[in-house]
């Protein structure tokens, strides 16, 4: 067993974010792949914009995703709380500590003061940073002002002068990334309403955690030599630390829900296979083994390395994602796919029959999403095709044209008695060949009138499917329809 233990840190904010998903699955195949743990953690301190729902969401995403936590909120695990809001004694604690050894300050500056400190310093052109009147408040000083119960937060002591540095796994791979003291902010550490602020109870509960290597993204470089500073301070060992690229839009811009949908589980609901969804992830910051794109979690575990991380910028686009779902669903065995389509199918659609697998198989090439079946096979299940005359008229083809095709492709099919695939092909190929009409006429006016729709699953298998009765009414069907509109308009004359 190796000592890796690696985080997920999520604060439970809004909708389960794919840019958790993420980080997440980067952290997990680390930690499989090393025999180290994965942990979950909940950063609820923001207590006006946590909700109990976002973090169901979130375990919901993470389970449905199946990167299996080994220790979190709802498992449990040696080194809980893995809520932060039920940790708060120990973060108090510890800013305390850090003031008894100078390294924080106690702070009473008011809101009003810093906005107005903010002002100016907008005004003079500056970096909006603490202008440091609190920090060498006489300690008699600071005990009156807390004796009369003044509020207060504390503050990190950032030295003036200096330099702070990291390394990190991905970024500049090994060379360090340095900080100037002077351009790092006196950190707000403690709120005056007890309640930490991120950074320091993401390096409390790092150390306390044990974990090892904090995997993030990019937009925590710069809060980085704070976290340094911190670890320093308390006299502890940093962990390692790896920033992976942020997620991007299109236009590179930072992933938005403006621009993409960021919440897992609208991935979820319309029909996305968590697997590809994993694949996908994977290739915005993971070079496979020889460029594949398509490949497993497992596989991802087995060769992950850090040298293998991309450092170029990763765009979330979504057309790939959906290619890679169609290719998830056409390795699916027919009864998996028939269970991982029933819960996005009209209610009674799916059953354990023949005629269902049959369904399934022919519309499994030209799934995208889960959430298409209805769309591929409602034809199936009406006897009232709703579709416009007009779109049974091929291109380049007249109303007169249209009705001879499929008078004669009646009485073609009239004479079938074996009604499965093979033979109804032969029919309509023997059709075409017999007709002066193009194959492409013969078939889609063909398929219009059995499936009522220009884009339908392969023609043959569905006249299988449909059974000899119910073909054969809807071709008398579309003559009569093509009748009513000679009938109408006085077109045809034939
Ligand atoms: N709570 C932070 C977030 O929501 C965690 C960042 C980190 O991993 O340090 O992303």
């Amino acid at each position: 067993m190796s000592n890796v233990r690696v985080r997920i840190a999520p604060s439970p904010t809004g909708p389960p974010h794919v840019g958790t998903a993420y980080i997440g699955l980067f952290d997990y195949a680390f930690a499989r792949h090393a025999g180290g743990k994965f942990v979950l953690r909940i950063e609820d301190t923001d207590q006006e914009r946590s909700t109990k729902e976002s973090e169901e969401a979130i375990l919901r995403a993470l389970r449905w995703l199946g990167l299996e936590y080994d220790e979190g909120p709802d498992v449990g695990g040696p080194y809980g709380p893995y809520r932060q809001s039920e940790r708060t004694d120990i973060y108090r604690e510890h800013a305390m500590k850090l003031v008894a050894t100078g390294h924080a300050y106690h702070c009473f500056c008011t809101r009003e003061r810093l906005s107005q400190m903010r002002k100016e310093q907008q005004k003079r052109k500056q970096p909006p940073m603490y202008d440091g009147t609190c920090r060498e408040l006489s300690a008699d000083e600071v005990r009156s002002r807390l004796d009369a119960a003044e509020p207060a937060v504390f503050r990190l002591k950032v030295p003036r002068e200096g330099e702070t540095a990291y390394t990190d796994l991905v970024r500049k791979k090994g060379e360090p990334v340095v900080f100037q003291n002077r351009h790092i902010d006196d950190q707000v550490l403690l709120k005056s309403d007890g309640f930490p602020t991120y950074h320091l109870a993401n390096v409390v509960d790092d150390h306390l955690m044990e974990i090892t290597h904090v995997v993030r993204a990019e937009e925590w470089v710069n809060s980085t030599p704070k976290h340094i500073m911190l670890y320093k301070a308390f006299g502890w060992e940093p962990p390692k630390y790896a920033h992976m690229p942020l997620l991007r839009n299109r236009d590179k811009s930072k992933i938005s829900k403006r621009k993409n949908h960021t919440s897992l589980d609208w991935y979820r609901e319309h029909g996305f296979l968590p697997e590809a969804m994993l694949n996908f992830l994977a290739l915005m910051g993971f070079s496979a083994e020889e460029g594949e794109e398509v490949f497993d979690l497992d596989a991802m575990v087995r060769d992950f390395s850090w040298d293998r991380i991309k450092t170029s910028q990763p765009i979330f686009d979504v057309d790939k994602l959906e290619w890679l779902n169609g290719v998830y669903i056409r390795e699916l065995g027919v009864d998996e796919l028939i269970e991982r389509l029933r819960p996005f199918a009209e209610a009674g659609r799916l059953d354990q029959g023949e005629t269902t697998r049959k369904m399934v198989g022919i519309i499994q090439e030209r799934l995208k999403t889960l959430d298409e079946f209805d769309k591929w096979t409602w034809f199936f299940f009406t006897d009232e095709l709703d579709y416009d005359v007009e779109t049974l008229i091929p291109k380049k083809t007249t109303g007169p044209e249209t009705a001879a095709i499929l008078r004669a492709a009646l009485d073609a099919y009239e004479g079938v008695d074996e009604w499965t695939t093979e033979p109804l092909e032969q029919t309509g190929r023997g059709l075409c060949d017999r007709l002066e009409f193009k194959v492409g006429q013969v078939f889609m006016a063909l398929r219009v009138a059995i499936t009522g729709s220009g884009q339908s699953p392969p023609l043959f298998e569905s006249m299988e499917i449909l059974g000899r009765t119910r073909s054969l009414a809807r071709l008398r069907d579309a003559l009569a329809r093509l009748g009513e509109q000679e009938g109408e308009t006085g077109r045809i004359a034939d």
